[in-house]
């Protein structure tokens, strides 16, 4: 008999994981805050419901993938909170880049109700999420990860287990630094060169052939025109939204606090995102390359 799934968050990432999970033939009882996200999902064939709490009635399992750590300590854990609605013994897999301590204070009150949590943020963006090749980094038990799997395999391609509560957040985040370093890099080196009077498609061609190469130029380039299928393509709709990745890289300092390791490039980096996000917050990151290129 096939499986049914609450989903809650069908935002740019969570509409399309629900889709696959449609897909691959689970049942789904839905909830976002969107009118238009519920109604997209109710058009792919999901069940969709007046509350949060209604959606985790009768399932096997519940998944959800929200902005940040309020949203998620607020959706479990404040007043109404899910896990005095979940049954207990349900595995609870929360896919949002959050802290690592929120993730660990949400599956202590979980197990403290018999629940079981795992937080399973991902990688590969909104067009991984749409082909159902994400990477899910998880942190949790390890025979919750092998529960989880069927689901996540709905979803995505590669699945870690990084350890215990909290780890899939820890690389999660150390991750998205990184992301955020080589894309600033990447719009900087190409407004250096279509200042000095490069085509920034043949300058993307050579570096993705030379020693510059990086994900951010080659699978997602920050100019407009340069690649088809990407937010610089769309006027930066419908991707990584600036203040998401600006919330991360607060999650990478409050880390590098909590753990004295120093991380000065993210740190700059930080402060980049900081000032786009003042006008461009709701962008996808890779506008970051407006702070750099000259406007015509
Ligand atoms: P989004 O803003 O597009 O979607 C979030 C959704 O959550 C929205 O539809 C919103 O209405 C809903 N929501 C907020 N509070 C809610 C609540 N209390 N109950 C129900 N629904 C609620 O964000 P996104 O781009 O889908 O990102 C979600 C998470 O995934 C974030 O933590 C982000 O950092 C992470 N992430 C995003 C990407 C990406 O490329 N967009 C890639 C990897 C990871």
């Amino acid at each position: 008999m096939s499986q049914t799934l609450a989903f809650v968050g069908l935002g740019n990432m969570g509409g399309p994981m629900a889709r696959n999970l449609l897909k691959a033939g689970y049942a789904l009882r839905v909830f976002d805050l969107s009118e238009d996200a519920l109604a997209s999902a109710r058009k792919a064939g999901a069940t969709v419901v007046a509350t949060a709490a209604e959606a985790v009635t009768g399932v096997d399992g519940v998944i959800s993938m929200l902005p940040a750590s309020r949203h998620v300590e607020s959706l479990y854990l404040g007043d109404n909170g899910l896990i005095r609605h979940i049954a207990p013994g349900t595995l609870v897999v929360d896919c949002s880049t959050i802290a690592p301590a929120s993730a660990r204070t949400v599956a202590k009150a979980a197990a403290d109700r018999g629940l079981r949590f795992l937080d399973a943020p991902v990688s590969g963006g909104t067009a991984g999420a749409a082909a159902g090749t994400l990477t899910f980094i998880v942190g949790g038990d390890a025979d919750a990860v092998q529960q989880a799997r069927p689901w996540l395999d709905a979803m995505g391609k590669n699945i870690f287990h990084a350890g215990h509560h909290g780890a899939g957040q820890v690389a999660k985040i150390a991750n998205n630094m990184l992301l955020a370093i080589h894309m600033a890099g990447t719009a900087e080196a190409l407004s250096l060169g279509v200042a000095n009077g490069l085509d920034p498609k043949v300058l993307s061609e050579i570096m993705s052939k030379s020693s510059g190469r990086n994900w951010s130029l080659e699978l997602y380039n920050p100019w407009p025109g340069v690649m088809e299928n990407v937010p610089a393509s769309r006027g930066y709709s419908g991707g990584f939204g600036a203040a998401l990745m600006l919330k991360d890289l607060g999650l990478a300092a409050e880390a590098s606090i909590a753990s004295g390791s120093p991380v000065p490039l993210g740190e700059l980096a930080r402060n980049l995102y900081s000032m786009h996000c003042q006008d461009a917050a709701t962008l996808d990151f890779s506008s970051i390359v407006q702070l750099y290129r000259k406007q015509d």
